[in-house]
């Protein structure tokens, strides 16, 4: 058996859990709240000047 996590909250998995695929990569979260926030954390849009000032940061 292997042991599954939610990519969102880190919460253990039990019974089915919720595909979704980030970045094209299949992750599996707990609930379709998890999923949401999963796909709204990557979606392009208003946040996108955020991710620009902490890319500034970065580099
Ligand atoms: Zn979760």
């Amino acid at each position: 058996m292997t042991e599954r996590t939610c990519a969102a909250c880190d919460c253990r998995i039990e019974g089915p859990g919720i595909e979704v695929t980030v970045g094209g990569k299949a992750v599996e979260v707990c609930c379709d709240d998890c999923a949401r926030a999963l796909n709204e954390a990557h979606a392009p849009g208003p946040g996108m000047q955020r991710a620009d000032g902490m890319r500034a940061l970065d580099g």
